[in-house]
């Protein structure tokens, strides 16, 4: 952990906010959260979305949700609404505060005439190609553009035309007049006005040219009164820009850019660009694909938004980029889990056991406690019978010294039940073991018995005649490399990302309507999926008990 996040709940960026505040510089804080909509909200997000809004509510200011939607080509509706609902599930509310930058496309276009009056902008006929080739490099300086010393009534009369729809995409740009040799390569004439003659989803074909990024997000910031315009690193070197533009337009208020380090993990790419590409590619299901890091994916997955507040406030915010391991996330979500998730039995991999001294047609039932911490969640009655299903992985025909569960001759403890003695072991022609035949203590119910006798080992188990199948879908790493490259994203998906099994359900799983995440004692956390169907639950594991990742991390 870093320096930064140690020191319970404050960082840099909380630092500069609490001392604004002292000194008097800033009145109170705003900050927003800007999301492109191009794509769903990923893990990464949650970072900036918990640093956003909490600062906002840490000291008493507010957040605007502000969509940056300059780039109709790549942005849908759907994105729109999808990173509505996860800002809101991760918790955090805008209140009247729902921004879009399109709504600023009018005063944008004054303030990019204001630069041209002033001589600070010009409109440039070059070709993409053109400007991307005069821009010189990091050693080398730029070259100026022919069309850099028009007029200001050319460019004003260049300008209207571009907005009117004459001249085809690309065809010519609005630039900022700064200086080609800078050493800052965004400072060498940046665009800041592009012809793109797209429908835009909430403008539609009102406009023919778009905002850059540059352009529009310092404005935007400024229009909404922002005074903490908080950034991932790789906008450091667009802050003398976004401090040009303010500086030079007739702006109400004058916000400040801050930088913190973007969130990394491993096994995951936190890209809208890959994200996107496992979606199209058919890679995963959807967006909400389980596997996804995106917010929908986790919480469909049946990560509470509980977890990912704790996780995001665990790594902390910090100057440098750094990657946090996937097994810390999985940590926080198990102990947020533990807490409050109800306790249920499901095989997962059934192997039959039958009572042999069980009377058949007979059945009980045995109470179970649904949180071993938490009494006020009470208990439920679960039923017993002559058939049962174990896990299959809790028997050994022939155990190593160290395998305590089930084994031929052995007694073990039936979880909330008896205890129960393997006499027979039932193979089919092919030798595998398909049943085992047992004999249970009647003396032993409720777990102990009564002369003081022992057993090493409780399994978990479900009575047949009321066990209720179900789909599990157990997930995996997505990718199989702790760093996978974002290029070569499709050759690097663990093929056993998803593992589908028929599991065997007490009862009581089939009718639960749990929100969210249910213990499978001794198994992991699970969740009922949205496709479920009435009779045919389907379950998502949500993260296993143990660390699992280290194994599957050698065996790909
Ligand atoms: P991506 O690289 O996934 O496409 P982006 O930065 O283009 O992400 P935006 O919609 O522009 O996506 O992001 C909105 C906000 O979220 C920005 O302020 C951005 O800095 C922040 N953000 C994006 N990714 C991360 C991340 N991995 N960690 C922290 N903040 C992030
Ligand atoms: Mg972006």
């Amino acid at each position: 952990m870093t320096d930064e996040s140690s020191n319970a709940g404050r960082d840099f960026i909380r630092d500069i906010v609490a001392a604004d505040l002292a000194s008097g510089r800033e009145k109170g804080v705003v900050t927003r959260f800007p999301p492109e909509p191009n794509g769903y909200l990923h893990l990464g997000h949650a970072k900036s979305i918990c640093l956003n809004f909490g600062i906002a509510e840490e000291f008493g200011g507010r957040c605007h949700l502000r969509f940056d939607d300059t780039n109709p080509t790549k942005e849908e509706q759907e994105y729109i609404d999808a990173i509505e609902r996860d800002v809101r599930w991760l918790g955090f509310d805008w209140g009247e505060h729902l921004h879009f930058a399109s709504d600023y496309f009018e005063q944008l276009y004054a303030w990019a005439q204001h630069l041209i009056r002033t001589g600070k902008a010009y409109v440039d006929d070059q070709t993409q190609e053109e400007i991307r080739l005069t821009r010189g490099t990091l050693t080398e300086p730029g070259q100026n553009s022919p069309f850099r010393d028009r007029s200001v009534e050319e460019n004003l009369d260049l300008f209207t035309r571009m907005r009117a729809g004459e001249f085809p995409n690309g065809a010519r740009v609005l630039r900022a007049k700064i200086d080609m040799t800078s050493g800052n390569i965004n400072l060498r004439d940046p665009v800041l006005y592009r012809i793109l003659n797209a429908h835009h989803p909430r403008t539609g074909n009102t406009w023919h040219i778009y905002p850059s990024y540059d352009f529009a997000h310092g404005q935007s910031d400024a229009i909404e009164h922002i005074t903490h315009s908080i950034c991932t690193l790789e906008f450091e070197d667009h802050r003398p820009l976004y401090d040009w533009c303010l500086e030079n337009l007739p702006v109400p208020s004058r916000p400040h850019q801050y930088e913190f380090a973007r969130l990394n993990v491993t096994y995951t790419l936190l890209s809208k660009r890959v994200l996107n590409g496992l979606v199209h590619g058919g890679h995963v299901s959807g967006w909400d694909d389980p596997r996804m890091p995106t917010l929908a994916g986790l919480q469909r997955r049946g990560i509470p938004a509980e977890a990912l507040r704790e996780f995001v406030k665990r790594i902390g915010v910090a100057k440098a980029n750094s990657t946090v391991d996937i097994g810390m996330f999985d940590f926080v979500v198990r102990e947020v889990l533990n807490k409050t998730a109800p306790r249920r039995m499901a095989v997962l991999n059934p192997l039959k056991v039958v009572i042999e001294n069980y009377p058949e047609g007979q059945s009980e039932t045995l109470e179970a406690v649904n949180h071993p911490d938490d009494p006020l969640q009470g208990s439920r009655r679960i039923p017993f019978g002559r058939e049962l299903y174990i896990e299959r992985d809790d028997f050994m025909e022939d155990p190593p010294k160290k395998f305590f569960r089930m084994a031929p001759g052995r007694e073990v403890r039936l979880r909330y039940g008896y205890f129960i003695t393997c006499r027979e072991v039932i193979k089919n022609a092919a030798g595998e073991v398909v049943e085992l035949r047992c004999t249970y203590d009647p003396a032993t119910k409720g777990g102990n018995a009564p002369d003081g006798r022992k057993v090493k080992a409780t399994i978990h188990w479900v009575s047949a005649a009321e066990a209720v199948p179900a789909e599990v879908r157990l997930y995996n790493l997505l990718f199989t490399t702790p760093q996978p490259d974002a290029a070569n994203f499709a050759a690097q998906i663990n093929p056993g990302s998803l593992e589908t099994v028929t599991g065997m359900l007490e009862p009581a799983l089939a009718s639960d309507n749990f929100e969210g995440a249910i213990q499978f004692e001794r198994q992991g956390y699970f969740c009922r999926d949205k496709d479920s169907a009435p009779g045919k639950p389907v379950f998502n594991r949500t993260v296993g008990l143990r660390d699992t990742w280290a194994k599957v991390s050698t065996t790909g």
